[in-house]
């Protein structure tokens, strides 16, 4: 790849690489099969700085900037995706706090999450709000000098393990998404219910849970940047958030490539490898193209954050075009395993299985489109 990376972004990469092949991969495919989450790997993970990424340093973050950290996401993911949307949803949750937290909000909070001692995490889906949050029903009534808030949330990744929480929640009953508010809500806090892992189709070793909130009592200090502000927060979240998707899906996507490469020059039939018959080649082809193109996109849009200029039309193309590529590779890797792809003796079944959710968290593929189209016919 010619994109120009420099040194530094190099030396991470390779960093991540030999940690990952020596620390992830061996256990990866046990973990999803047991359910496990990765506790001891993210230690490790924290320890070399892969928690904080784009947190500065005061706040005891690695500071690399957004660059980096796709690469780092891209190597994390292409050995496990859950491990790797571990890791960016607690990047996910610094991102907020970073940009609309008091000084005193973001030296009590950015550093145990950077530092990788606690895990972060972000509430904005509800039962009845996934794809439009503006219809969010969770309320936070002001009483006196805090908030009572109530309500339920739903898909919530880290939520059984995360030290605190970005919760978004409405502050009026008017106003649609313009009244609602960003909270930090501790998972300390009374009334905050954890609700059971769900069953998941893919993603296995990561945590997704529902939460119940009953008479919450968050302090006026608790609320990040100002009453109303809450959309905009959970914006500004999600195009951080969508970067480090569109990273997940390219790394998942580059383990379908190197399996197929490799299982299609070790398995013959009709007595040759599959790989010396054009339709398999031409398979492969095609899975190395859009790869490329996909990481092309997902480090435009992370350069593009890294120098501060509006990224997210580029956040929402590399998130559309990354998780559609890896849905796709994972396929044809499946296909070029034949029967044995259907198997868990073999990796891509996981992939197959992890690359699923790339098109529907954090925005589904339909609402990338329509960011990304609402960018276009502007003006
Ligand atoms: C494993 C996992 C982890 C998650 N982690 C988190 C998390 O940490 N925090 C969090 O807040 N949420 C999380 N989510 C929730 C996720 O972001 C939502 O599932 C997603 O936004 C879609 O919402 P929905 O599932 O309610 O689908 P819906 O909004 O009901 O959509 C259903 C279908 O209709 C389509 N659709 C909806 N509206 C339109 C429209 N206007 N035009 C065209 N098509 C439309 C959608 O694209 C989709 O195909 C997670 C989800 C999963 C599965």
């Amino acid at each position: 790849m010619a994109w120009p990376i420099t040194d530094e972004q190099r030396m991470i990469q390779l960093m991540v690489r030999e940690f990952t092949r020596k620390e992830i991969e061996p256990v990866a495919a046990e973990n999803d099969r047991q359910g496990r989450f990765p506790a001891g790997i993210l230690e490790k993970m924290a320890e070399l700085g892969l928690m904080g990424m784009m947190v500065p340093a005061q706040y005891g973050g690695a500071e690399v900037g957004a660059v980096s950290y796709s690469l780092a996401l891209q190597e994390i993911a292409s050995a496990c995706a859950s491990t790797a949307v571990i890791m960016s949803v607690t990047n996910l949750s610094c991102e907020p706090l970073l940009q609309y937290g008091s000084e005193e909000q973001k030296s009590h909070w950015l550093p145990p999450l950077a530092s990788g001692e606690g895990l972060g995490a972000f509430a904005l889906t509800e039962p009845e709000a996934g794809s439009d949050p503006g219809s969010l029903r969770t309320l936070a009534v002001k009483a006196g000098d805090s908030y009572r808030i109530n309500g339920s949330k739903v898909f919530i990744t880290n939520g059984a393990h995360a030290i605190t929480f970005v919760l978004v929640a409405r502050t009026s009953q008017e106003g649609g998404k313009k009244a609602l508010s960003a909270f930090l809500m501790p998972r300390t806090t009374p009334g905050l219910e954890i609700g059971p892992e769900e069953e998941k189709m893919g993603l296995h070793a990561s945590s997704t849970v529902p939460l119940t909130l009953e008479e919450c009592s968050v302090s006026l200090e608790q609320r990040l940047g100002q009453e109303g502000d809450g959309f905009k927060i959970a914006m500004t979240a999600l195009d951080g958030g969508r970067i480090g998707i569109a990273s997940q899906a390219t790394g998942i996507g580059q383990a379908c490539l190197d399996e197929s490469v490799r299982y299609s020059k070790e398995r013959k039939q009709f007595g040759r490898f599959l790989a010396s018959n054009q339709a398999i080649a031409w398979m492969i082809a095609d899975m190395a193209t859009e790869l490329e193109a996909a990481r092309l996109l997902t480090l435009q849009a992370a350069y593009q954050k890294e120098l501060k200029q509006s990224f997210t039309r580029e956040a929402s193309i590399a998130k559309l075009y990354a998780s559609e590529m890896a849905n796709r590779a994972a396929y044809s890797a499946l296909q070029i395993h034949g029967g044995y792809g259907y198997t868990r003796h073999y990796k891509v079944e996981r992939l197959y299985r992890d690359a699923r959710v790339t098109t529907l968290y954090e925005g589904t593929s339909e609402v990338q489109r329509i960011v990304v189209s609402r960018e276009e016919l502007r003006g």
